[in-house]
């Protein structure tokens, strides 16, 4: 599994884009938001996110608020957990809605936009239900992309 493609796509000014969007939004949230591409997803997308996302360690937030968006660039995939905290607040439906908004950027090629949208509209629910503390906020999980192999 290579995730030469995705690099392709997403060079160093369009991570420094995703970081700076996903910092914006947790500035408003305890919540955290993250980004996980790669090139290729043979199996099933919720299968494959649901992995990912243990092997970040995005369920070990304090307030179980961690969302990650995983991208599969090649097979044209997408998914989008959130863990227990915020998905008992806004249910699959809204993982939905802001899929299926993604897909449509994506299909017409514009994968920075889709995003960019994506973590802003995830970032509204959680600064709803997970306000910013400003004196004990920490950074969770880092805002970095993270890459496949
Ligand atoms: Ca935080
Ligand atoms: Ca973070």
């Amino acid at each position: 599994m290579s995730s030469t493609k995705s690099r392709e796509l997403f060079g160093e000014p369009e991570l420094l884009r995703i970081r700076e969007a996903i910092a914006a939004a947790e500035k408003r949230t305890s919540g955290e938001l993250r980004v996980f591409i790669e090139d290729d997803c043979k199996d099933d997308v919720m299968d494959r996110a649901a992995f990912v996302f243990e092997e970040l360690d995005m369920h070990e937030t304090e307030l179980r608020n961690g969302v990650l968006i995983y991208v599969a660039v090649s097979h044209r995939k997408l998914a989008i957990i959130g863990d227990a905290g915020i998905h008992q607040k806004v249910g699959d439906r809204f993982w939905e809605s802001i899929r299926s908004n993604m897909i449509n950027r994506f299909k017409s090629g514009a994968f920075m936009q889709g995003v960019e949208e994506g973590i802003h509209a995830i970032g509204e629910p959680l600064s709803t239900y997970f306000p910013h503390d400003h004196d004990g906020d920490r950074d969770e999980l880092s805002n970095d992309v993270v890459f496949g192999k």
